[in-house]
């Protein structure tokens, strides 16, 4: 099992696990156990961008998308690097905040599963000094993705071998 593995399975199904059954008390089962389930699938975005990196390349196998996403996450200290998540981003959540609060409470603890996992990720990323490698917005990542490709196409006039982060696998 590697890095990322680990990560899920212990952070996200272990410490998510914790927080939801002191839930239990207070949202009962139910709730407590849609709060992990959240927890855990907000994870599907990276399976979805495997599925797009890879599109065209039959990249059903959810082993080599554990594999892309460790060679991605490797690479995340580089200054090139920059990556997207659609549901770990602040335009998702918000507008899954938005619809719970607003228009279909049992959906509330999805949402705040979502919220845990995201504070869960901002310490195992922190602890590997990589907290802002990935962008948090749509928005972030536009301008991310535009200010590079201007570094790039300029440090390719300048002969440098900058490039966008590739997958190893
Ligand atoms: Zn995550």
């Amino acid at each position: 099992m590697n890095l990322l593995g680990n990560h899920v399975q212990r952070d996200h199904c272990g410490v998510g696990g914790i927080a939801a059954l002191l839930l239990v008390p207070v949202w009962g089962w139910s709730s407590s156990a849609l709060f992990w389930l959240a927890n855990i699938f907000l994870d599907t975005d990276h399976y979805i961008h495997y599925l797009y990196a890879h599109r065209g390349n039959n990249p059903w196998s959810v082993a080599a998308m554990f594999r892309y996403h460790q060679s991605l996450f490797e690479q995340a200290g580089r200054p090139d690097f920059l990556v997207l998540e659609i549901f770990h981003t602040f335009e998702f959540l918000g507008l899954l905040g938005w619809i719970s609060f607003f228009f279909w409470r049992p959906l509330i603890p999805v949402f705040w599963g979502s919220v845990f996992h995201m504070v869960v990720d901002f310490f195992h990323l922190s602890y590997h000094k990589v907290t802002f490698a990935r962008a948090y917005s749509f928005v972030e990542y536009g301008i991310r993705r535009d200010r590079l490709k201007k570094t790039i196409s300029a440090s390719r006039t300048d002969s440098s071998t900058m490039s966008l982060p590739k997958s190893k696998h």
